[in-house]
């Protein structure tokens, strides 16, 4: 199962029954849908998983912030959706990434022509939003070739047109996630390519607060990264998933290009709802 993957509910640009049709071009015998800071594409993919005969966990990652101000996006399976914590948490992070995508459009169009007109022709409707969007929109405008190109260029994290972004506190968010019933997983924990990544003190404070895994097969992890995070996984007894974090056209990963065994889903599972 890919236990990572993204629909036009939030960054990818596939409705997320297209994103379930896909996994089971690929062979794949499941998988999660985990767009950014929402559950909007749950339905839609359960239906589709259940037409298709593939197994569907529904997820949401949701993006957090150290104490020391490090970016970790947060995996949450089979939480309750609406238990009022993590929704209410869910629902503030998808307001603020709206303003603060605002900000940047506003930023982009002192220089370039563009309008949040533009951002949200390029959002589908009750999406959440991110950069993304503002790179499709200076892609539709003919200021940039491509995503990759928008984020090199304009939307990268020392860009002037960059805003900061606060987000829920990553310990906050892994005991909400359990108190919703959910599966804490980190994503791509040891991605240094994103930027700065957690120390083990922090990842043994996660662990504390009800921490369940560590995605380690991610294209973003190198091998030093990934060696780590199995010696730290086995040490704490952690939960060891793989996934491609498939965006659709929006970047180059394939579907079911990591996956996760069919033991590790079952103890996920397991977990759920404790
Ligand atoms: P945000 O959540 O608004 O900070 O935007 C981050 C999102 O942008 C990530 O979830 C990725 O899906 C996407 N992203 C980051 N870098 C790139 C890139 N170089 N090309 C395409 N998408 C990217
Ligand atoms: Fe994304
Ligand atoms: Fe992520
Ligand atoms: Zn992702």
């Amino acid at each position: 199962m890919d236990l990572h993957t993204h629909s036009l509910i939030s960054d990818g640009t596939e409705r997320p029954a297209d994103v379930v049709a896909e996994a089971a071009r690929a062979g794949l015998t499941g998988l999660a849908l985990t767009d950014h800071d929402t559950t909007a594409g749950w339905t839609e993919a359960a239906l589709a998983a259940e037409e298709l005969g593939m197994q569907f966990l529904p997820g949401t990652e949701i993006t957090t912030l150290t104490d020391d101000g490090i970016s970790v996006h947060l995996l949450s399976y089979l939480h309750d959706p609406d238990h009022p914590g993590l929704r209410d948490a869910i629902a503030d992070a998808r307001d603020g990434r709206t303003e603060r995508a605002r900000r940047m459009a506003e930023r982009l169009s002192e220089d370039f022509p563009i309008t949040w007109d533009d951002v949200a022709a390029q959002i589908a409707e009750g999406a959440t939003v991110g950069r993304p969007h503002l790179a499709d929109a200076l892609v539709s405008r003919g200021v940039v070739g491509d995503r990759q190109e928008a984020f090199d260029r304009l939307l990268h994290k020392h860009s002037p047109y960059y805003v900061f972004q606060r987000n829920i506190g990553t310990t906050r968010a892994v005991r909400l996630v359990r108190e919703a019933g959910g599966v804490p997983v980190i994503a791509h924990a040891m991605a240094d390519s994103r930027g700065r990544t957690v120390s083990e003190e922090q990842l043994e404070s996660f662990v504390r607060a009800g921490l369940a895994g560590v995605e380690v097969y991610h294209r973003d992890n190198p091998e030093s990264g990934r060696k780590f995070l199995l010696r730290f996984a086995a040490r704490h007894d952690l939960l060891v998933t793989g996934s491609s974090d498939y965006h659709g056209a929006g970047k180059p990963n394939v579907i079911g290009e990591n996956t996760t065994d069919p033991e590790t889903v079952q103890a996920l599972i397991d977990q759920a709802g404790a």
